[in-house]
C-alpha cells in the first residue's frame, strides 16, 4: 500500500459537483480515500485574470505505482470533460499528485513531490487541514511549517 496526496481543482462550470464526481472516480479507480479536506475557493495563481478555483486535497491508499496513478487521474480528467488549453489557464478539472509516500520521483512525466507545494496557499491550506505534521521529503519541513513561511498572499476561503 502507498499513501498519496492529491490536489483537486477546477474553475469552470459546476465546480463543486466536479470535485465530488472526481472523488468518486478516484475511489473507484485509484484507491481507498483516507481523508479529505474541506473545499476552498481560491484566487487563480500564476495567471490571475480568470475565475476563482475550487480546490480540495485527498489522502488515499493505493496499490498503484505513481505512474499508474498519473494514468488514472488523466483518464478521470478526460472523462469528466477537462478542457486543456494554456498553462495555468482555466480548466474544468485538474488533479495533481502532491506526494507519493515519501518518494522523490523525477521522470519526464512526473515530478513528485509536486514542485510548487511550498509556493501555493491553495495547496498548503487544505493540505494542512488533513496532514499538518507530514514532512516534505526534500524540504524537510512539515506542511504546517511550510504554510507559516509561505509568501503567497492569494485568497483561500473555506466554503461549507
Ligand atoms: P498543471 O497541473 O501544471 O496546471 P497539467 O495538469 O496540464 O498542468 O499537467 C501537465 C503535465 O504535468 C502532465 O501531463 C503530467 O505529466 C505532468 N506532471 C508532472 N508532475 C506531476 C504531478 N506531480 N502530478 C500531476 N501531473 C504531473
Ligand atoms: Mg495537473
Amino acid at each position: 500500500m502507498h499513501i498519496i496526496y492529491l490536489l483537486l481543482g477546477g474553475n469552470i462550470g459546476e465546480r463543486e459537483k466536479m470535485l465530488q464526481s472526481a472523488t468518486l472516480e478516484l475511489s473507484e479507480h485509484v484507491g481507498k480515500k483516507l481523508a479529505n479536506s474541506a473545499m476552498y475557493e481560491t484566487a487563480a495563481w500564476g495567471k490571475e485574470a480568470q475565475p476563482k478555483f475550487l480546490n480540495s486535497v485527498l489522502a488515499m491508499a493505493t496499490t498503484l505505482s505513481a505512474h499508474d496513478v498519473l494514468i488514472e487521474i488523466q483518464k478521470i480528467e478526460n472523462l469528466l470533460g477537462r478542457q486543456r488549453d494554456e498553462l495555468w489557464g482555466a480548466r474544468t478539472l485538474d488533479i495533481d499528485i502532491l506526494f507519493y509516500d515519501h518518494e522523490i520521483i523525477q521522470t519526464r512525466e512526473l515530478t513528485i513531490p509536486h514542485p510548487f507545494i511550498q509556493d501555493r496557499r491553495f495547496v498548503l491550506v487544505p493540505l494542512s487541514e488533513i496532514a499538518p505534521d507530514l514532512q516534505h521529503p526534500t524540504l524537510k519541513k512539515t506542511i504546517a511549517e511550510l504554510l507559516a513561511s509561505c509568501p503567497d498572499q492569494l485568497e483561500v476561503t473555506k466554503i461549507n
